[in-house]
Formats: C-alpha cells, structure tokens, sequence
C-alpha cells in the first residue's frame, strides 16, 4: 500500500505541462554577460588580423596540456591538423565519464562561453569547417546551456547556423576515448580505432581532427585573454601551473578544487575540508579508476602528469577519490575491475576476456597472485585501447600496497 503525495504528483504534473522537464538550470555567465566584460574581443581581434603560430606559442608558454588525462602538450596538435588537406574539423571531447572526474560540468555550468570562445579560437586556429560538441547526456543542465547559448552565438553572427553541433553520447564510457568519440559522432559503434593513423590525419569522417578536452578550451581562451602567466606563474613542489581536481570520497567537501599542479594528496585533501568526521585516510584513486589506487603513506607526491608513473599510476583527468579505514582496498579494485568488464567495448580478446578473468580471480578468498600478474602482461601488452592497457593498474596496486587484504 502506497501513500500518495498528490501535492508533488500535482507540481510535477504542472511542471511537465508547463514543459518544465529538464534539470535545474544554475545561475551561469550568459552571452550578454560575458560580452559585457569583453567576452569574445580575443576571438575577433584574432580572426581580424591574428596569426595562429602567435597563439600556439602562447599556448607552449603557459605550459597547457590536455586536461582530457592525455597531459599532450596542448597547441602542439594544431601543427599537425593543419598539415593536412581540408575540410578539417574540430571535436570536443565532453564525455566525462571517468568514474570520480566532474570538472568539466563545473567550468560548463558556471563559464560557459570561456569554454566556447576556446573552442572557435581552436577552430579558427585549425581553420575548422565545423565543431562538434560531444557530451553526455547524464549532463540535462549542461545541454540546455550550450543549447542556449549557441543560439546566442548564431544570433550575435560569431557562428554560422549550424557551424557548432551539439552531439549527445549515450553513456558509455569508451566513447571517452578519442577515436571512439569519433566514431560515436559518425553514428557507429563507439569502438576505438588502432592508431596510425591518428585522428589529427584521419578523424572525423575521414578527415584531419582536432580534438580537445572542454577544460582544455576554457583555458585556451583564459591565457588569450590573461597571458600565459594565467599558468605558468604558480610553481609548488617543482611542478607548474594549477589542476582542477575533482574531489570526492570521504572528505568533508566534495568539490573541484583549483590547485597548484605541484599539490599533493595532503594538500588536496586539505583543500576538500579535511576527512569527513570518523573517517582515517587510507588511500586514493589519483585519477579514475584506471589510476589504480595509491596508499595514504604516499602523500608527498604531486599530482600531476609525470609524477605518478614510477608508482604505477597517472593522474589523468585528476579524478581524486578518498578512501578511508572504513574502506577496503580489495573491494575498491573489484568495483573498478567489474566497472572495466561491463564498459569494455569487447572488440580485443585481452580486455574483455581479461577484465571478466580478472573479476572472477578478484573474487576469491586469496587472490591467485602470479596467475592475476599474468593476466596484466596479456592486457597490458595487447589491448588496442588504453581501457584494456590500464586495467592492470588497480590489481596491481592492491596487491603492491594492501597484500594484508588480498
Ligand atoms: Fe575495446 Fe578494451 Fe580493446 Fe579498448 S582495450 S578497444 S575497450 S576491448
């Protein structure tokens, strides 16, 4: 027997007819706005009379790398792009779906227009012919915004009609991986291609492509309109520039947290409000599940691309999850394995027989430890994508770092 609110049935009902289905729209930078407080005068200033090697050498200068988790040094890819015969294209890779990562829709749900006017700078720097906006669709509120305000654009004429398309992904996540995105956008399977050729020749319907992640663009536009300095003035631990790290796990204020990139898990961690009450910090996934998971006793390594290589880790899109005593270790890598099997595309052998092999072994009392390590090789070795390649990550951190639990 139900008890039925019919006060909340009436209100849904009204707001369904009044079509009021999506998401709540936050408050964010609308195109008035943001022209108001010069928005979009680099954009012109550049198409006016500008030269793209100016803006790439900027963009070296500051130091940008892809903020997609690739940590490619950011203007570099327009060099190759604009070797290649036109029509070339411009793809932005929204699909945030690594477990843990939220920056994106932050800067979108706040900023969006430093994210667009990157975005056409990018294209105008690769004499783009289209963007396509690539963006999941658990996102309704983000949607809507860019829905909104590439109208604004169309109207204002800094776009033709039809210029930006916005595309909607369907929640896996493979379709994160750049050639996959590609094909996602073609309206095929979302499956990642073996590389050469590399999208910058051979992308989007067989075209040269420029991919970048959303981050990325927003600081395209910031160290346009800032300098280069906006980056490459914050030193810490011998690193340079800031990071946006996505917090969450068990810290009092789950959050992105825009820190310098020399920041460690300590820093981070204290940035996010402390551990939330109760809670004794014991590890961490640096950056998504295929990060593996480091102890609490390394915590005086920045993160950052680079640094977390010779522990078997990277930082990738900066996805920090915080775990505590009240946490397992084993159990944390069983969800990421399980987390692999159900999202591998299931084109190479290695990863998904391998992800549901490992599953299965990841579930014994006593993991079979040389049998798990050479299940790694296999994958690690011959998967085509880096879903496969990075899954060993996390079985092979618990069992360096946690062998009491395993
Ligand atoms: Fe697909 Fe996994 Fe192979 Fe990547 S490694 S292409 S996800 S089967």
């Amino acid at each position: 027997h139900h008890h039925v609110d019919h006060a909340t049935v009436d209100k849904v009902k009204a707001a369904i007819a009044a079509g009021h289905t999506h998401a709540h729209i936050p408050d964010y930078e609308t195109y008035d706005k943001y022209k108001n407080t010069g928005g979009y005068a680099a954009l012109l200033t550049l198409r006016d009379d500008g030269h793209w090697e100016d803006v790439q050498a900027l963009i070296k200068e500051s130091g940008l790398r892809g903020l997609g988790g690739a940590g490619f040094p950011s203007g570099t890819k327009w060099g190759f792009v604009r070797g290649n015969a036109g029509p070339r294209y411009l793809a932005v890779n929204g699909d945030e779906g690594e477990p843990g990562t939220f920056k994106d829709r932050y800067y979108l749900e706040r900023t969006p227009h430093q994210f667009l006017e990157g975005m056409l700078i990018a294209a105008w720097a690769v004499e783009a012919d289209r963007c396509y906006i690539y963006k999941r669709d658990e996102y309704p509120a983000v949607l809507e915004i860019l829905r909104r305000e590439i109208a604004a654009l169309e109207q204002a004429g800094l776009v033709p009609e039809g210029y930006i398309e916005l595309r909607r992904g369907a929640g896996a996540y493979i379709c994160g991986e750049e050639s996959a995105m590609i094909e996602s956008i073609e309206g095929k399977r979302g499956l990642p291609r073996h590389r050469p050729p590399y999208v910058a020749q051979v992308g989007l319907f067989g075209q040269p492509t420029l991919v970048h992640n959303v981050e990325t663009l927003h600081w395209i536009t910031r160290i346009c309109r800032e300098g280069p300095e906006v980056l490459n003035t914050t030193e810490k631990n011998g690193r340079t520039g800031l990071r946006s790290y996505s917090v969450s796990g068990r810290v009092a204020k789950p959050g992105v947290y825009l820190l310098p990139a020399g920041s460690t898990i300590t820093d981070i961690i204290e940035a996010a409000g402390g551990m939330l009450e109760g809670h004794v910090f014991k590890a961490y996934q640096p950056g998504g599940p295929s990060s593996g998971l480091l102890p609490a006793s390394i915590n005086d390594v920045p993160l950052d691309f680079d640094t977390l290589q010779p522990l078997g880790s990277f930082i990738g899109s900066a996805a920090v999850v915080v775990l505590s005593d009240q946490d397992s270790a084993r159990a944390a890598a069983l969800n990421m394995l399980r987390f692999f099997e159900d999202e591998s595309c299931g084109q190479c052998t290695p990863c998904r027989v391998g992800c549901e092999k490992a599953v299965k072994l990841m579930q014994a009392d006593t993991w079979d430890q040389p049998l798990l390590e050479e299940l790694c090789v296999a994958m690690g070795d011959a998967s085509i994508c880096g879903l496969g390649q990075a899954a060993p990550n996390p079985i092979r951190l618990v069992i360096k770092h946690f062998s009491d639990e395993v």
